[in-house]
C-alpha cells in the first residue's frame, strides 16, 4: 500500500488492514515462522498545534527463537507510534535538542506503509529475545525444578540411616 502521507493526515485518514508475516522480507532472518499475519491501522491527523502527524498501531505475534533455549516461542506485538511529518530533512530537530519520544517522518507522495509497519516491528523486536524464565526449559529456575536440591538429597540420606 502506497501513501500520500500528507494528504493522509491533512484530511484525517484512518486505514486499518491485515498483513501476512511472509511478506516482511527483512523480518525473515529474525523469525522462527512467517506464518501468521498482523493487524495494522493507520491514523491520520493535524494536531492541535497545527503539527500533521501519522499515528501508527501494528497488533499481533510473531514467533521467535529463544536465544537461550533455542526453541521457538510466541512473541507478541503491540505497537504503537506517532509520527510528526516534515517537509524538508532540516526540520527534524538534531539529536541534542531532541525533547524526546517523538519521531519524524518526511513528506512523501508515494510512502510504503509496509515499509514504515517492518521498520516499527524491527525496533520492536528483542536484541537477544528469551521465553520467560518460567517456560524456558534451558532456565536456571526450571532447571533447579528438575535437579534434586542439595538438602533434599541429605534428607534422603538421613532418612535411609534411619531405615537401617
Ligand atoms: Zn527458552
Amino acid at each position: 500500500m502506497i501513501i500520500n502521507n500528507i494528504e493522509f493526515a491533512r484530511k484525517a485518514l484512518e486505514f486499518h488492514d491485515t498483513i501476512a508475516v511472509s511478506q516482511f522480507l527483512r523480518l525473515h532472518d529474525a523469525i522462527a515462522s512467517d506464518k501468521g499475519a498482523l493487524n495494522w491501522h493507520l491514523l491520520g491527523s493535524v494536531d492541535s498545534g497545527g503539527k500533521m502527524t501519522l499515528q501508527l498501531q501494528v497488533q499481533g505475534s510473531l514467533e521467535l527463537i529463544c536465544q537461550r533455549c533455542l526453541e521457538p516461542f510466541e512473541f507478541n506485538l503491540d505497537i504503537y507510534s506517532k509520527f510528526i511529518l516534515v517537509m524538508n530533512e532540516s526540520d527534524i530537530p538534531s539529536e541534542d535538542d531532541d525533547s524526546g519520544d517523538e519521531d519524524y517522518l518526511l513528506a512523501d507522495t508515494q510512502m510504503q506503509v509496509n515499509e514504515l509497519i517492518e521498520d516499527e516491528i524491527l525496533l520492536a523486536l528483542p536484541l537477544a529475545p528469551k521465553h520467560d524464565d518460567e517456560d524456558c526449559s534451558a532456565s536456571d529456575k526450571v532447571n533447579a525444578l528438575k535437579k534434586p536440591s542439595p538438602f533434599a538429597v541429605l534428607q534422603g540420606l538421613k532418612t535411609g540411616k534411619n531405615q537401617n
